[in-house]
């Protein structure tokens, strides 16, 4: 059975690009491993992430992901069981805000300036949609 996990937390400390893009280099090598799917973005120091798996693969990683030293403040944001996954062709893609227009942000939160910590689960899920809608999302 399928589950969909959304969380939201803050850097530990500063994250470089090359940090960045190796939690997305191990994250797609583990996820797809275990069936993992889904998106990360990180914007001013926060990250959104977005799992969904089987729930047993979900439920570990999320637990590991929890410890890890270099994110804290992790908020569990929203957790479901889903019929299917929407995310399916990313073992980890990289939604880069850059790249989301201010009006898209807008349709989900109270100002344009993201802050998934005073966003509801499904409006960030809302946002991920769309932001695959706009090409948004980075493989590499
Ligand atoms: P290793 O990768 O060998 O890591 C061993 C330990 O060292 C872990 O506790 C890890 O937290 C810590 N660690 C590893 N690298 C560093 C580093 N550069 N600086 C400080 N501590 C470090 N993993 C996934 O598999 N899938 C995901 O989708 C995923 N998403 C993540 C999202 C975020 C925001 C962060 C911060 C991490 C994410 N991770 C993800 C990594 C995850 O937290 C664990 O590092 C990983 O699951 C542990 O893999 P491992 O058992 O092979 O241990």
């Amino acid at each position: 059975m399928l589950v969909r996990l959304v969380y939201a937390s803050r850097a530990a400390a500063t994250i470089g690009e090359h940090d960045f893009n190796a939690i997305l280099k191990s994250s797609r090598e583990h996820n797809q491993a275990e069936g993992i799917t889904g998106l990360l973005c990180f914007n001013e120091g926060v990250f959104i992430q977005l799992l969904e798996g089987g729930r047993n693969a979900v439920n570990a990683r999320y637990k590991q992901i929890i410890d890890d030293a270099r994110h804290k403040d992790v908020i569990l944001l929203a957790y479901d069981e889903i019929q299917e996954r929407q995310f399916a062709g990313w073992a980890m893609g990289n939604a880069q805000l850059s790249r989301a227009n201010r009006a898209m942000l807008l349709k989900y939160s109270e100002s344009a300036k993201l802050d998934p910590y005073a966003m509801s689960g499904k409006a960030l899920i809302g946002l991920f949609h769309e932001m695959v809608s706009a090409g948004a999302i980075a493989c590499s």
